[in-house]
């Protein structure tokens, strides 16, 4: 079941240059930055609410996230929700044909377990559900 949504992702060509605005002129709690490895980009983080605003900027021409910077520019990249049980949320989307981007579930920021939906199957958006570390 899903709980909340966890974090609003949105793709950014300069992340110093978007900390200092959403930290600075909109006032968001700035929690720090994270490199995701396995994505190949750096991530800052905002608190609002519960709800984080993730910031995402690509290390390396190969991450997915420089493709979408190429394609559609700076923008929203994908709405993720917090999930108890990532391993049971997959089988319910794959029982329903909605496809995965990655048959493994993969590693988020701090130490949690996610997964990619196919933006095709779910309204044009690109939804990752993660599970937290316990
Ligand atoms: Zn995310």
């Amino acid at each position: 079941m899903i709980k909340k949504i966890d974090h609003l992702a949105i793709v950014v060509k300069d992340l110093e240059k978007e900390i200092r605005k959403y930290r600075d002129i909109l006032g968001l709690t700035f929690l720090g930055t994270e490199v995701v490895q396995e994505q190949k980009v750096r991530v800052a983080l905002f608190d609002i609410g519960g709800v984080h605003i993730e910031l995402v900027e690509p290390l390396d021409p190969d991450s997915p996230v420089s493709n979408f910077l190429e394609k559609r520019g700076e923008g929203i990249h994908h709405i993720a929700y917090e999930v108890d049980d990532l391993e049971g949320q997959v089988e319910v989307l794959k029982k329903n044909h909605i496809r995965l981007l990655n048959p493994e579930t993969g590693k988020g920021t701090s130490g949690s377990k996610i997964v990619f939906a196919h933006p095709g199957d779910l309204s044009g958006v690109l939804m990752e559900l993660v599970e937290k570390k316990k």
